[in-house]
C-alpha cells in the first residue's frame, strides 16, 4: 500500500474549562491517501471541526491536543517549528471553514486577498501574482475582471468560490473543507461541488470533507468516517457506509435525511440529544438514544472492530 498523505494516530483533543475536561476528539485513527476524498459525518457537536482545526494545527486554547500524532508524509506536524508550520499551511494543506465566505476581509478587493496569499508564500512579482490570481478566479468560475471587486459586491456563492480559490492558490496536496457549502442554497452547493470535483481531477489533491449531510457525502467521498461524541464509530467505503451502514447511529443519521431518489418515506431522526462530554455514561456513549441497546452496552464501551477489510465499526451488536 502507498504511504498515506496524512495519518492521524490516536488523536485526542480536549477542551479544558473550570467545569472539567471535555474530550471532543477521542483516540481517533484515520488516514487519507493521495487523491482521496475522506468524508467525516456526524451531528453538530460530535467533534468534526475540532478534528479539522487540529489537523491544520489551527486549534487554540482552551483546545489542547493531549495525545497522538498527525503525520503528513511521515512528518509529525505536532512537532513542527513555527516556521515549518507556516510553510506547511497553505503550501501543503489549506482549509475552507464553515461560513468561510464571511471570512473574506470586507475592505480589501478579492484580487488583493488572493495576491496576498501568493506573495506571502512564493517569491514572485506582484505582476505574476496578479496573473495567477486571475487564473485562480477563472478556475473557480468567476470572471477575471472581478479581481477589483470587494466581497460585498459578490453573491454568497461567488464569495465561497473565492475562498476555494484562495485555498487552491498554492496548489496544496490536501484541502480540509469544514461544511464548505452549508450556508449556500442547494443549487449553488451542487454547482460548487461539481466544480470542486473537476478541480480535484485536474490537480489531484486529497480532500477531508466535513459535513452533517451524509447523502451529500455518499456522492462525493471515497470513504466516510462517522463520529459520535468525539469517537470514530464507523469507517469504510462511502457506498457501503451510505447504503448498508452497520452502526445504529449511522443508520439513524441516514434515516434523518430525505433521499432524492426512491419512494417518499417517513423521516425518522434520532431521538434525544447528543451526550454531554463532561458527563459521559459508563459503556457506550450512544446507549440512551439507541434502539438496539443491550445490557452490555451499559457496561462496556464498544471498540472499533474490523467487519470487512478496510471497514470498521464500534458496536456490541456487530
Ligand atoms: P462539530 O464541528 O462536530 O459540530 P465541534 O468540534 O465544534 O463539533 O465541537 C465538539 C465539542 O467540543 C462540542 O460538543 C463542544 O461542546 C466542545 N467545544 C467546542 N468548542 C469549544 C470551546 N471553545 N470550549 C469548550 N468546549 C468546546
Ligand atoms: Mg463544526
Amino acid at each position: 500500500m502507498k504511504q498515506p498523505l496524512l495519518a492521524i494516530n490516536n488523536l485526542c483533543v480536549d477542551y479544558v474549562s473550570p467545569n472539567g475536561v471535555a474530550r471532543a476528539v477521542n483516540n481517533v485513527n484515520l488516514t487519507i491517501a493521495p487523491g482521496e476524498t475522506l468524508g467525516i459525518a456526524g451531528e453538530s457537536g460530535c467533534g468534526k471541526s475540532t478534528l479539522a482545526f487540529a489537523i491544520a494545527r489551527l486549534h487554540k486554547a482552551p483546545a489542547l491536543i493531549s495525545e497522538g500524532e498527525i503525520l503528513y508524509n511521515g512528518r509529525d506536524i505536532l512537532k513542527m517549528s513555527d516556521k515549518a508550520l507556516r510553510d506547511f499551511r497553505w503550501n501543503d494543506v489549506s482549509v475552507v471553514f464553515q461560513s468561510a465566505m464571511n471570512s473574506l476581509n470586507p475592505v480589501i478587493t478579492i484580487g488583493e486577498q488572493l495576491t496576498d496569499v501568493i506573495l506571502a508564500h512564493k517569491k514572485v512579482s506582484l505582476k505574476d501574482a496578479t496573473i495567477k490570481a486571475k487564473e485562480l478566479l477563472e478556475i473557480v468560475g468567476i470572471h477575471g475582471d472581478r479581481l477589483s471587486s470587494f466581497p460585498h459586491q459578490l453573491s454568497g456563492g461567488m464569495r465561497q468560490r473565492v475562498v476555494i480559490a484562495v485555498a487552491l492558490a498554492l496548489e496544496p496536496k490536501l484541502i480540509i473543507m469544514d461544511e464548505p457549502t452549508t450556508a449556500l442554497d442547494v443549487v449553488v452547493e451542487r454547482e460548487i461541488l461539481n466544480e470542486l470535483y473537476d478541480l480535484k481531477e485536474k490537480f489531484g489533491f486529497s480532500i477531508l470533507f466535513i459535513s452533517h449531510d451524509l447523502s451529500l457525502m455518499g456522492e462525493i467521498a471515497d470513504r466516510i468516517g462517522v463520529m459520535y461524541a468525539g469517537n470514530l464509530i464507523e469507517l469504510g467505503d462511502a457506498k457501503t457506509v451510505f447504503s448498508k451502514p452497520s452502526h445504529p447511529y449511522t443508520k439513524g443519521l441516514i434515516a434523518s435525511f430525505p433521499t432524492i431518489h426512491g419512494p417518499k418515506e417517513r423521516l425518522y431522526g434520532i431521538p434525544g440529544d447528543p451526550v454531554n462530554l463532561l458527563n459521559l455514561p459508563t459503556g457506550c456513549n450512544f446507549q440512551a438514544r439507541c434502539t438496539e441497546c443491550m445490557e452490555v452496552c451499559k457496561e462496556k464501551q464498544p471498540e472499533l472492530q474490523q467487519l470487512n477489510p478496510g471497514y470498521l465499526a464500534a458496536c456490541h451488536i456487530l
